[in-house]
């Protein structure tokens, strides 16, 4: 493993079987987490070429086995998005494409960084199993219309075991390791067709306009490889997206916008993603279709299924957080700047936490911003609240969120919440 650490810190690319073998051999603990981080960290400085992440994406996929669905009569279909604060949309619009006839095999990830993980905010649902077998799940997608796991031992093990490492060793930021990562799992899971939905902003990982744009392209590209078809958005990822970020809390708000009480912004990043997924699918009049599938509450009862599906008991949820403190403005003025990134560690801090590689969690805990960017606002006005069940780490989580709001005296334009 010298040898390869020591070629990819010289920028010598690997061939086909150097990356096989390094993923397989971590995956199976034959490399150890010190020699992988150095890899990661090499991979981070100089990247991979085409080939490379076509040869890694492979590896990441052939780690486990390759869901195929027969005998399915709509369009299988997923979305991802490469991660943002508040950002629940794979919850809302899961549901809604299973409602719109399409069938979505969806394998999720887990918090990363200041990102929040789909699995994680699932699992806040007591009961909710999010490591089921393939057959298990494969005969979910089929009955229900959807199914969301994580990466488990049978499917895409690398990857559940690499990102792991690379959110513990900050080696997240680089092209082919999250292309590997996503178009692994979605190959995996057996779909026709992609949307991707690329943040960008100071809450993603991509944190300027013309990356996220390559990251599209490149996703893109190596998706097409395994002849599926990939569209990408670009979206903007400055502020957090709807009003709650958190475990249960954003359960609870996707399940109000599904039923019809959604936040404004949440709805426009569904609705976009939603138009282009079921245009991908053949249907047509995309949004009436959302419509339809909102007002007559067939998106919520496919998610009520779901989760059914997977031992949840949704009678049981409640957000119940012991400490909450309101955070109030300092000053009168314009919010001009909100530093998402540092929010979303702030919250990540007050949730989750991770021990011998457990993972255990503050289901209660989150935040629910009341004014976002543009906004004016009074001296003494609360901007927001946060929740939790520990005293301590709301103080702290209360410094942050009053260093990340910035207030100005003149009117601020809003960005564009669809860049793509
Ligand atoms: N989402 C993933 O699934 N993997 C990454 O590496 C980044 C975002």
């Amino acid at each position: 493993m010298d040898n390869l650490i020591k070629s990819k810190t010289s920028n010598i690319p690997h061939s086909k079987e150097d990356i096989e073998y390094i993923v397989n051999s971590y995956t199976r603990g034959i490399i150890s987490d010190k020699q992988m981080t150095r890899w990661l960290k090499a991979v981070c400085l100089n990247g991979m070429d085409s080939k490379e992440t076509i040869n890694y994406t492979d590896a990441i996929i052939n780690s486990g086995e390759r869901v195929k669905f027969k005998n399915i009569d709509g369009f299988i279909i997923d979305k991802h998005s490469t991660g943002g604060v508040g950002d629940k949309v794979s919850l809302i619009l899961g549901p809604i494409l299973a409602a719109c006839g399409c069938y979505v095999p969806m394998i999720v990830g887990r918090t990363l960084a200041h990102t929040g993980g789909t699995l994680d905010k699932l699992e806040s649902i007591p009961g909710y199993d999010g490591l089921l077998k393939i057959n298990n799940f494969k005969k979910i997608v089929e009955k229900v219309g959807i199914s969301i796991i994580g990466q488990t031992d049978e499917i895409c093990p690398a990857d559940k075991k690499i990102y792991n490492l690379r959110d513990e060793t900050d080696t997240i930021d680089s092209f082919p390791l999250i292309c590997g990562s996503i178009i692994g799992k979605k190959i995996a899971e057996g779909i026709q067709g992609l949307v991707l939905d690329i943040k960008t902003g100071n809450g993603a990982f991509m944190k300027l306009e013309k990356d996220a744009f390559f990251l599209g392209n490149l996703l893109k590209k190596i998706g097409e490889e395994y002849s599926i078809r990939v569209e990408f958005s670009i979206t903007d990822m400055n502020q957090p997206l709807g009003d709650y970020s958190g475990l249960l809390c954003e359960v609870i708000e996707s399940m109000e916008t599904l039923k019809g009480n959604g936040p404004e912004d949440l709805l426009e990043v569904v609705y976009h993603l939603g138009s282009i997924s079921l245009k991908m699918a053949g249907l047509d009049n995309p949004k009436a279709r959302i419509d339809e599938v909102i007002n007559n509450g067939s998106g919520y009862e496919i998610f009520c299924k779901m989760i059914h599906a997977h031992g949840g008991v949704l009678k049981e949820i409640k957000l119940n957080p012991q400490e909450i403190q309101y955070i109030e403005s300092e000053e009168e003025g314009y919010i001009s700047y909100i530093d998402t990134e540092k929010l979303g560690f702030a919250v990540n801090a007050l949730s989750i936490k991770k021990k011998n590689k457990k993972i255990i969690s503050d289901r209660d805990a989150g935040f629910q911003m009341f004014k976002k960017k543009g906004a004016y606002i009074k001296k003494g006005e609360s901007i927001a609240r946060i929740f939790s069940s520990d005293t301590g780490k709301l103080k702290i989580a209360e410094e942050i969120f009053k260093k990340s709001i910035s207030v100005t005296n003149k009117k601020v334009v809003q960005d564009k919440l669809i860049i793509r």
